[in-house]
């Protein structure tokens, strides 16, 4: 099978691109990515030889490209994980989120349509739910929760869901959908929350922490998320949107101060920094039916999780360095220090 990759050089559809490339030796995969800040090929290293892999650059909004690259290529499946993903660049500018996440979406699904495949995959998340409130942990989102976004970045992605069932209703399309909660893991790019952590405390520099800290995310190793998508697209069934998450709710203050004690850093280091605007109190996925309908659970602890992020940040500067010394440093003044 030829398996399109959308977003394959940012950090899930990376973890994803390498256990695709691995497990399946007889099947060829097409990573395409436009290379935003938030792509890298050096997290396709250690894939790029491979013979069933191949590498393609481009923008999944532009049209003409698209269908070229579909005429010439002819996948079976594709799987989209290309987005603008970070949900405080999307309160400081919404219009590429809508023309990436939206119109992206749509064109992949024109050229699906016009080309013929067996399955198009929209990796989605928890956050086109909204979010609950702190004090009643019995309520989780399901996937008959309403949409009910709370920023631009979620906004869009909601949007390209409804998009992506529409085109299942109106057109037949063979679709489905994920929505998984917070990843974490390695090639995690350094403006999210953990990364950041981390690579601020083994710079002892300091820790900032928006509001109270207080705000709660299910967090799921990146390795079980990208299974459960494999399992999704082989055996999950067309039309159906599949919730992802391993029941490990845990607040912001408390994911800092263990990345912390695992680097032996004084906790003194934390900031508190004003709130993000419209921040999501907290996040909770109930998994019941990919456990039920397809047998998935995740296999890695937090414990155990956590440490082996850190373990790679430590043993991967040549991976953020130079990400941390470019551009991205510019961002990050202006984001916590005010400039
Ligand atoms: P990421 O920002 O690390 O990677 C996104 C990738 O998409 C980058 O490689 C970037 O170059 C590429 N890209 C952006 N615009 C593009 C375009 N127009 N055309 C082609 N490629 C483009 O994101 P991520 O954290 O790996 O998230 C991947 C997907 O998973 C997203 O759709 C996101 O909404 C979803 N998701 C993420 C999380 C999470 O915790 N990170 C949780 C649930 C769902």
């Amino acid at each position: 099978m030829k398996i399109i990759v959308t977003g394959g050089a940012g950090f899930i559809g990376g973890n994803f691109v390498h256990l695709m490339v691995n497990k399946y030796p007889e099947d060829h995969i097409i990573c395409l990515d436009a290379l935003t800040y938030a792509g890298n090929l050096a997290t396709l290293k250690s894939v790029m030889d491979k013979p069933n892999f191949s590498f393609v650059k481009g923008d999944i909004a532009n049209r003409e490209f698209i269908y070229d690259l579909f005429e010439k290529i002819k996948p079976d499946i594709v799987i989209n994980f290309a987005a603008e993903s970070h949900v405080d660049r999307s309160i400081l500018d919404p219009e590429v989120f809508l023309r990436t996440n939206v119109i992206g979406t749509s064109v992949l699904m024109d050229a699906c349509r016009k080309y013929g495949i067996t399955r198009y995959h929209q990796v989605s998340t928890d956050e086109v739910y909204g979010d609950l409130p702190l004090d009643k942990p019995d309520l989780f989102f399901t996937e008959a929760t309403p949409l009910h976004t709370s920023s631009p970045y979620s906004a869009s992605k909601a949007s390209a869901d409804l998009l992506v069932l529409a085109y299942h209703r109106t057109y037949g399309l063979p679709v489905s959908i994920s929505r998984c909660s917070n990843n974490y893991g390695p090639y995690h790019f350094p403006e999210k929350l953990i990364p950041l952590m981390i690579i601020n405390a083994l710079h002892n520099k300091s820790l900032p922490v928006y509001g109270d800290g207080l705000n709660v995310r299910d967090w799921l190793y990146v390795t079980d998320h990208c299974e459960a998508i494999d399992l999704i697209v082989r055996q999950g069934k067309v039309g159906e949107v599949y919730n992802v998450g391993g029941h490990n709710e845990v607040n912001n203050l408390t994911i800092v101060k263990t990345i912390c004690s695992i680097l032996g850093k004084s906790e003194n280091l934390i900031e508190y920094v004003t709130d993000r605007q419209g921040h999501d109190r907290r996040y909770a996925i109930d998994p019941a039916k990919i456990h039920s309908d397809l047998g998935w659970l995740p296999k890695v602890k937090f414990e155990d999780g956590i440490v082996k992020t850190i373990e790679w940040y430590k043993q991967n500067k040549d991976w953020w360095e130079p990400i941390i010394s470019g551009e991205y440093q510019k961002y990050y003044e202006s984001m916590y220090q005010g400039k």
